[in-house]
């Protein structure tokens, strides 16, 4: 079996939030049509004047030429329903972090989209063939995990479940590469390949926190000053979202059968339940705004 997108083709992004936006984004600038499709009408507006900000910058900077700027914002579309992605060839999906908001997703679009269009979770660490495993034909659904901000950040991990068809990823992998992206295929195994080896860098980090060895601040510094890393654990997961953070922490953990390794923190679950998500709601560890 060969599954080949078209240059051009109609790519939906589900979720317009953090990485909805930027997978967007690069798609959009790719040269596909892209339809965008959010449960909150408000967040698909934010979205698509992000991106248009940015093509403007892009262009201010000589990055990107204003009309292939034009060009790309006029190629972004938001929709008010699900139905209207019925003609996408590909859909990314990049909702809350559940895996059975996620499958209930995946059924609905089964039901509107052609036969050989394309299913894509951006998910960072549920599993694929578990995201797959309720539909018709879970061969159809891979793993597409871009990383944060997606416009800046080269790796795309190309995720096969069990029942992957491997024409499926191949396609997949062709197509972040064509967006200029570096992709790599792995099996799904949880937290895949980076958010399973970068889990104990957030979890000493907490460690240090909860033993009171040093503020914060003072960790993100020595890991970014003298570690060599471009963020530290707290910068980076304020950046990243504390609720996604947290429910990645849990995956891994839960998947791993309660490997104390991966065990979440107390004071993380704290954040999320105070609402302090990092720099999308303003105050995460640090203020912001
Ligand atoms: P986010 O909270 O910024 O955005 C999620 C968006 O999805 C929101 O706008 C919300 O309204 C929308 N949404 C929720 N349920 C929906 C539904 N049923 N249908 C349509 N829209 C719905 O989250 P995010 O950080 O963009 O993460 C999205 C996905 O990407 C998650 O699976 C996350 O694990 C994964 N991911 C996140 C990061 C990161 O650094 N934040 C990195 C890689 C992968």
């Amino acid at each position: 079996m060969t599954v080949k997108l078209e240059p051009g083709s109609v790519i939906a992004v589900i979720g317009s939030g953090a990485m909805g936006a930027g997978i967007a984004q690069v798609a959009a600038a790719a040269g596909h049509t892209v339809k965008v499709y959010d449960t909150r009408p408000d967040a698909i507006t934010i979205a698509l004047a992000g991106i248009g900000t940015i093509y403007s910058r892009l262009a201010d900077k000589g990055r990107m030429t204003h009309a292939e700027a034009d060009a790309a914002r006029a190629r972004l579309h938001g929709v008010s329903s699900l139905a209207d992605v019925a003609d996408a060839a590909l859909v990314v999906e990049a909702i809350v972090e559940d895996l059975d908001v996620k499958r209930g997703l995946f059924a609905e679009l089964e039901g509107i989209v052609a036969e050989d269009a394309i299913l894509a979770s951006n998910t960072s660490s549920i599993s694929i063939t578990a995201i797959g495993a309720k539909l018709r034909r879970p061969g159809r659904l891979v793993g597409m995990h871009f990383f944060n901000p997606v416009p800046l950040m080269q790796l795309v991990e190309v995720i096969s479940g069990v029942a992957t068809d491997a024409a499926v990823a191949q396609a997949v992998y062709d197509t972040a590469a064509s967006w200029g992206k570096s992709p790599v295929h792995a099996k799904s195994t949880p937290g895949f390949i980076v958010n399973r080896v970068a889990r104990p860098f957030y979890a000493e980090g907490w460690r240090l926190l909860q033993e009171q060895a040093a503020d914060a601040p003072t960790i993100d510094a020595v890991l970014r000053e003298a570690g060599g890393f471009r963020m530290g654990p707290f910068e980076l997961m304020d950046l990243i979202g504390h609720d996604v953070n947290y429910s990645v922490t849990r995956s891994v953990f839960d998947a791993y059968y309660g490997d104390p390794r991966f065990a979440p923190s107390v004071l993380q679950q704290e954040l999320v339940n105070a609402g302090y998500l990092g720099r999308k709601s303003g105050r995460g560890l640090y203020p912001y705004g």
